[in-house]
């Protein structure tokens, strides 16, 4: 296994996932922030070098981690309501990719036998997209998740990797959790 190293223009914050704190200023927008939300610092492939299959097994039977941060009035958005609409779109989606190959094949025994495509089979597709659409717009990180970026987890899923959008975060952030969070610049790839 070859490790490459990837680097950060800012530096990132190594600190041990039971350990972090987060301070009490908002990380969107820096102004005080007294509602709690949350983060769920589940791996993904794509966001995580250091994922493999053993540590995702370790974090699968943990369950993922929810972080515990501070928001302002303001950024303050109930995620429960968010959590809905993810189960609709996911509900919406298996739906629609039913259908959808359902129309195509109705549509493939027109066009097989002569008959014009039945204009049922444009509105499915026409449907399936928007459906499609309205997931991306769901499942798209919101301004908090861009703000606290989970750049991944050490292989013992003891330490993760976080990224602040504001410097003035971060320096709070390593501040309140003096003796336990790291700055680096660079992590390894595996
Ligand atoms: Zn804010």
């Amino acid at each position: 296994m070859s490790a490459k190293k990837q680097y950060f223009d800012e530096p990132i914050v190594r600190i041990g996932i039971e350990d972090a704190r987060f301070p009490r200023i908002c990380p969107i927008c820096g102004m005080t922030a007294d509602h709690p939300a949350r983060i769920w610092a589940s791996p993904k492939e794509r966001e995580n070098p250091r994922y493999n299959q053993t540590a995702k097994a370790r974090i699968l039977s943990k369950g993922a981690k929810t972080l515990l941060v501070y928001v302002c009035e303001d950024h303050y958005q109930s995620d429960d309501g968010l959590g809905n609409s993810r189960l609709v779109c996911t509900l919406g989606n298996g739906i629609m990719i039913s259908l959808l190959v359902f129309a195509i094949l109705i549509a493939g025994s027109d066009l097989w036998s002569g008959r014009p495509i039945n204009n049922v089979f444009y509105l499915v597709v026409l449907s399936f997209l928007l459906v499609v659409g309205l997931s991306v717009f769901t499942f798209n990180p919101g301004p908090l998740a861009s703000s606290i970026k989970v750049i991944g987890f050490d292989i013992g899923f003891q330490n993760m990797w976080l990224q602040f959008k504001r410097s003035d975060y971060r320096e709070r952030f390593v501040e309140e959790n003096a003796m336990r969070a790291e700055l680096v610049s660079w992590i390894a790839k595996l």
